[in-house]
């Protein structure tokens, strides 16, 4: 999965250090950042001795092993002075996941989230005052009324039903998505997981299930989630009742007929994986 980056080591602690030349910048705005683009096949985030001579405001937002990643927010762009910016294009965030290194998609994907929430986050929802960021830790104060506005993640829960042999596979409504997928959805205010796992089963394909165990998490920055992937089993009637403004195809699938899954990004294939290879009861 794509938040695997072993033997590189991620470090999300908020720790400002001054800038060193080969730290990356994440130039970042409304869902899009800025990549180096002189080589159009190998557009490069960019780094701290591309623009240190203009003396750029940042904000700090994680390690990798010894590099830093810092954010210059979109708005805050063209630099003051800063000549070539014209090889600095937007490109969508969902383009990270092509980026080698691997510890870089997920550096990217992972800065995009963080990114994304500052961005949200200049003003005060409760009194409307401009927001500061804390000193020690990654959280924006209202000096007004002292309001506090924690990073936002949306709780996920990925589901893998099973009926014996068979996997309850699906393909959303309305999205260019055309592969097969599981049964996914938010989390509600004053659920438990395995809660979540009931309803959205049951709002998807109305079914019924049991026996619901957890698999894995996964960092998933494009929807600001936390993945909770979780198994469970058919209880009762396999007649699927799907909900059609969601899903267009709710089909239960044999092990022997499911496709061979890239497990190298998301969770959501690895739990395919998983069952088609017999495994999805077997600890890693
Ligand atoms: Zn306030």
């Amino acid at each position: 999965m794509i938040h695997q980056i072993a033997p590189s080591v991620f470090n999300n602690q908020y720790k400002p250090r001054t800038p060193k030349p080969n730290d990356y910048i994440f130039i970042y705005g409304q869902n899009q950042a800025l990549l180096d683009c002189a080589n159009e096949k190998e557009p490069r985030v960019p780094t701290y001795s591309d623009f240190a001579e203009y003396n750029p405001t940042l904000t700090y937002l994680f390690e990798i092993d010894e590099t830093a990643f810092y954010l210059l927010p979109m708005a805050k762009w063209p630099l003051s002075g800063c000549p070539d910016t014209d090889k600095y294009k937007p490109q969508p965030i969902f383009s990270f996941y092509m980026i080698q290194p691997g510890y870089m998609a997920f550096a990217g994907l992972t800065a995009a989230h963080i990114a994304g929430w500052y961005e949200k986050r200049t003003i005060c929802g409760r009194c409307g005052a401009k927001l500061v960021h804390n000193e020690t830790e990654r959280k924006m104060d209202c000096p007004e009324c002292h309001n506090e506005e924690f990073p936002q993640i949306n709780p996920v829960v990925i589901v893998g039903v099973t009926n014996g042999d068979k996997l309850m596979l699906t393909k959303y409504a309305n999205r260019p998505i055309t592969h097969f997928a599981l049964i996914a959805g938010f989390a509600e205010i004053g659920e438990s997981f395995e809660e979540c796992v009931a309803r959205e089963v049951f709002e998807e394909v109305g079914i019924r299930v049991k026996n619901i165990r957890f698999y894995k998490s996964q960092p998933w920055a494009m929807s600001g989630s936390l993945l909770a992937g979780f198994y469970c089993d058919l209880d009762g009637d396999d007649k699927v009742i799907l909900q059609e403004d969601e899903l267009s195809e709710g089909v239960w699938v044999p092990r022997g007929e499911i496709p061979e899954q890239d497990t190298k990004i998301a969770l959501t294939a690895e739990m395919i994986e998983r069952f088609r290879i017999g495994k999805e009861n077997e600890p890693l």
